[in-house]
């Protein structure tokens, strides 16, 4: 009689004790508005409470049937994180107006291509009347400096950390031939 209640300790313990440790393992591909230490507590409570619920609702079954259990919760969770891991989503940048990237990550930033910074004090520093203004002035300084203007090329742009790329959308308010001009002045 001992003998068989000794057989039946390790799958209660593991029903006990499997689920606290497996839910936790969720909170990775749970994206809630809470910090991960409390969202890991909270699946390791709601773990916990699992391993009781099923340590009482499997009392007295066969072991065969506490292991399947735990077998079948076990891939469950695992269909659930991978289920539920994001698709990894590219940050949505602004177009700068000066080269076209998007390449912004705050209206007014500093450019991660042209390095242009499109606000009031470039505007004040620079002496422009205009915004209009602005934005011509520094798209022939940036196309000038390449050979040949290519106002689209290349789709994207690389530096060490990241890859912009240049919106469709935009359109340059100068042409090539003033780009042309420019660089010869
Ligand atoms: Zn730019």
């Amino acid at each position: 009689m001992t003998e068989k209640k000794d057989k039946n300790q390790l799958p209660d313990l593991l029903l006990v004790v499997v689920p606290a440790l497996l839910l936790p393992a969720l909170g990775e591909s749970l994206d809630f508005n809470i910090p991960e230490m409390v969202l890991r507590m909270v699946l390791t409570v709601m773990g916990v409470a699992l391993g009781g619920g099923l340590y009482l609702i499997l009392q007295g079954r066969p072991a065969w049937l506490k292991i399947g259990s735990l077998l079948l919760m076990t891939i469950l969770v695992f269909g659930l994180i991978i289920g539920l891991k994001p698709a990894p989503q590219e940050e949505v940048l602004l177009t700068c107006e000066v080269c076209g990237y998007q390449a912004l990550y705050e209206p007014a930033d500093i450019c991660g291509v042209c390095y242009v910074e499109l606000n009031h004090a470039t505007m004040e520093e620079e002496g422009y009347t205009s915004r209009a203004e602005m934005v011509r002035e520094e798209q022939l300084l940036f196309f000038a400096t390449e050979e040949g203007v290519s106002f689209f090329e290349p789709q994207t742009y690389r530096d060490e950390e990241e890859v912009f790329h240049k919106d469709p959308d935009w359109k340059p308010l100068v042409s090539a031939e003033e780009v042309q001009a420019y660089r010869e002045e």
